[in-house]
């Protein structure tokens, strides 16, 4: 199929892909890495520790109880899609393929034109803040 192909030259090869991101937790993981490099600091009192309430990308505060978004101030903030959709997406948006048309980005990350279309929207909006990390943490299959 012309998607492996596009993969390979574009970002990890679907197993790559897989092995590095199985689902939803792992993306939050490395996310969580991107956002907080020297472990999470609460905003209001600078705390440390914290709670995860998952399936809300909510880490909760244990001294003061401030609930802070893993998504809040990031590209991802207000973001309906799975984080694995954004994490297939990133490399193809960072290497900048402004060409690049929604029915054809869907095509590959294999979701709707509407989904591609959002994905493009948000990361054109911070596309300086996306590339560093996307080419720090997610290097595409080059080769
Ligand atoms: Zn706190």
């Amino acid at each position: 199929m012309s998607r492996n192909r596009v993969q390979h030259q574009k970002g990890l090869s679907d197993d790559a892909f897989e092995q590095r991101y199985p689902d939803e937790a792992a993306c939050r993981k490395v996310w969580f890495a991107w956002r907080w490099p020297e472990g999470f600091e609460c905003p209001r009192c600078a705390g440390t520790a914290y709670s995860e309430i998952r399936d809300r990308h909510l880490l909760q505060c244990r001294r003061c109880r401030y609930q802070a978004s893993l998504m809040a101030g990031t590209i991802l903030q207000g973001s309906k899609l799975p984080m694995r959709v954004w994490f297939r997406a990133m490399p193809l948006l960072a290497q900048g393929k402004k060409g690049l048309s929604n029915i054809e980005l869907g095509g590959r990350l294999g979701f709707s034109t509407s989904a591609a279309s959002a994905v493009k929207v948000v990361s054109a909006r911070s596309a300086a803040r996306l590339r560093p990390s996307a080419n720090a943490r997610m290097p595409s299959a080059s080769q």
